[in-house]
């Protein structure tokens, strides 16, 4: 299929409550973009959002909360029946959404709605878009069909062709505070525990610590941030890093080493101005492997990881300033 019922669980994520309320007074005001680009990191739970807000959007007694959950549509919509709501992801085992998922999308948007109502539809990631399937997806952001919401989930948007960007109300999503991850952690995670070093390691994304604690890859991936700190401070040699590093997804990977950059980063004084720009130079290059990635291309994955673990080899030795 390509195009599947959403079928996210649901999940109330404090850090998203203040975006749920807004957009449902914009809904309230009928003042709703027919498009809204939801920017935030991966694992703070932007799929979840997106499913409260597809399930606000069409429930016939929505509040600042979402979705009612107990009326007609909340209950088709939670079975995953409801026939006015598409969801469009990568299909499996794919790491891009294409051109013909998306015309089927906008087939979608086009046909009557089933319940006489609203449409949702949401792309989640909408960076997974090839650029034929972005652009397949502009008439309609031109000129939306009717009443209905699209709703893109992105990383920063800046990936997305300047064309769609420009059609997109930005809703930049809170990011989860220290706290408020603790505590939800607390709330879903066994056992309970402080899980801060998790944080720091996934740069306060509670969803992804709760899936490397759930999939028991917490102390791989702490060993992985030992040797990337080493490779930093010179003290691992890249080649050794790069092929600790080549058992991570590569996403992952390369977010750890930014991760880990970027804590150094904001810690250094005028003092450190050539460490400073050889770091941006090598954050750059990372960050734009990271858009490839997330766009779903496939580098090859070895060459692109010992490329990274090079540039940013020996960034803080002792002798480096
Ligand atoms: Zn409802």
């Amino acid at each position: 299929m390509a195009e599947s019922v959403i079928d996210t669980p649901f999940e109330a994520l404090p850090w998203h409550h203040d975006t749920v309320a807004s957009v449902y007074h914009d809904s309230e005001q009928d003042r709703i973009p027919h498009a809204l680009m939801l920017v935030g990191a991966p694992g703070t739970g932007r799929r979840q959002l997106a499913w409260s807000l597809a399930a606000m959007l069409l429930c016939s007694r929505p509040s600042v909360a979402g979705g009612c959950g107990t009326c007609d549509v909340c209950r088709q919509f939670m079975s995953g029946a409801h026939g006015d709501s598409r969801w469009l992801e990568p299909e499996p085992e794919k790491r891009a959404i294409g051109i013909d998922q998306v015309r089927g999308a906008v087939q979608f948007l086009q046909q009557t709605a089933a319940y006489g109502g609203r449409k949702v539809l949401v792309i989640a990631p909408a960076d997974a878009m090839t650029s034929a399937a972005a652009n397949a997806l502009l008439k309609t952001l031109e000129e939306p069909a009717g009443d209905s919401v699209m709703l893109l989930v992105s990383d920063y948007g800046e990936r997305l062709p300047a064309t769609v960007r420009s059609r997109c109300q930005r809703r930049v999503l809170s990011h989860p505070s220290r706290e408020q991850g603790l505590t939800w952690l607390k709330s879903v995670v066994e056992p309970a525990g402080d899980y801060s070093a998790v944080l720091d390691l996934v740069q306060d994304c509670p969803l992804e610590a709760r899936r490397l604690i759930n999939d028991d890859e917490v102390d791989g991936f702490l060993s992985l941030q030992e040797s990337i700190r080493g490779l930093l401070d010179g003290k691992v040699a890249a080649t050794v890093a790069s092929s600790l590093l080549g058992r991570a997804e590569p996403g992952r990977a390369l977010r750890l080493i930014c991760g880990e950059m970027d804590r150094r980063l904001r810690l250094l004084d005028a003092s450190g101005l050539v460490r400073a720009r050889r770091a941006f130079d090598a954050r750059k290059t990372l960050q734009g492997y990271l858009g490839i990635v997330s766009r779903g291309g496939n580098p090859a994955k070895d060459v692109m990881l010992s490329e990274a673990a090079r540039l940013v080899a020996g960034i803080w030795r002792e002798e480096t300033l």
